[in-house]
């Protein structure tokens, strides 16, 4: 209940107002998000890089129905790659990139613009080897989304998909996309969504979740087990071992400032392990997801909004 209430609360402009000017958030939103600019992102990624980690960054925005920040988005994904590249990052830095922060609903031929906007951070990639992931948003664009994967793994075999296992059509699209070559980040899913097409019942998750990472670490792709789930973690290690697997050609994903100490102690045992680095001002959708997911931190968060 109070899940589906911050997830709508994540794409209504007057919580995102309230919540914006609190004076306490800011200090909620550096857990979970590097900070303003290319330089916070660098920074954080070198911090990484010195424990063993990866990272995909994230320029924060979503749902953009402004040309101009459309164009400023892909700008800023071209700009961070160069810096990288500068600061001898690139081999330990990819992108992530929400096609609804580049373009897709703007009017008329928004999905044509989000495609030739990636085109160009996949071809700054390019340039300094590393590799691009698309995040998956609502069920809603799924298919275009994946319709857009396809397109540019035409130039760009690299790129990678995002699969939400909270959907009842992810096991499917796993096999679809299970062959050598593709980059696949499984994840349970944060968007509030209806029951017609996803599970809503959180063991049923789990547990697609598990049909999928089988089908997965089974094939012949890079698989991204995107989860800070102990459970799933364990289970990726024996999936691992039983497709004689070895590490790097699987890796561990988990978001900035959820569970640190776990991303270390699987990268001290050889694993690789990736962190989710957001930066950026448009914070908003992404800290309500994250509070969603845990009544913990929405707890901490009432309780600064209250002053105590
Ligand atoms: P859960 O069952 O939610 O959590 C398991 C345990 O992890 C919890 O008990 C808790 O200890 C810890 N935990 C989980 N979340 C938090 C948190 N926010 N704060 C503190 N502790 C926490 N979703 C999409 O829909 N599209 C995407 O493109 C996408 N990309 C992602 C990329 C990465 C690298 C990761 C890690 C997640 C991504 N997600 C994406 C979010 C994902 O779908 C889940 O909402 C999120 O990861 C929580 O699910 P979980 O697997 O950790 O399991």
């Amino acid at each position: 209940m109070l899940r589906q209430v911050l997830l709508s609360a994540s794409r209504s402009d007057k919580v995102k107002s309230l919540v914006e000017t609190a004076p306490v958030t800011r200090s909620l939103v550096h857990r979970f998000v590097a900070g303003e600019r290319t330089f916070d992102a660098v920074r954080v990624t070198e911090h990484l890089a010195a424990q063993g980690l990866y990272a995909s960054i994230d320029h924060l925005g979503e749902d953009t129905l402004d040309p101009a920040r459309a164009r400023a988005t892909r700008d800023a994904y071209v700009t961070l790659l160069g810096r990288l590249d500068d600061a001898g990052l690139a081999g330990h830095a990819e992108v992530s990139v929400k096609l609804s922060a580049i373009g897709r609903y703007l009017p008329g031929d928004g999905e044509a613009i989000a495609l030739d906007h990636a085109r160009a951070i996949c071809e700054a990639a390019k340039t300094c080897g590393t590799t691009v992931t698309l995040d998956m948003e609502d069920h809603a664009t799924t298919d275009a989304t994946l319709a857009a994967l396809r397109e540019l793994r035409a130039d760009y075999p690299w790129v990678g998909a995002v699969l939400q296992a909270y959907l009842r059509r992810t096991e499917g699209d796993c096999r679809d996309l299970a062959g050598t070559g593709s980059r696949v980040r499984l994840c349970k899913g944060a968007y509030d969504e209806p029951a017609s097409v996803a599970y809503t019942d959180r063991a049923d998750v789990d547990r697609n979740y598990v049909r999928c990472l089988k089908v997965l670490m089974a094939g012949g792709g890079y698989p991204m087990v995107a989860t800070h789930d102990p459970r799933i973690i364990e289970l990726t290690g024996m999936l691992a071992a039983r497709n004689r697997r070895e590490p790097g050609t699987y890796e561990y994903q988990m978001l900035y400032g959820v569970r640190p100490g776990e991303q270390t102690r699987l990268a001290a045992q050889g694993e690789r392990v990736r962190v989710y680095v957001p930066y950026g001002d448009q914070w908003y959708g992404y800290l309500m997801r994250r509070l969603a997911e845990r009544p913990a931190n929405m707890t901490f968060f009432l309780r600064s909004l209250a002053g105590r």
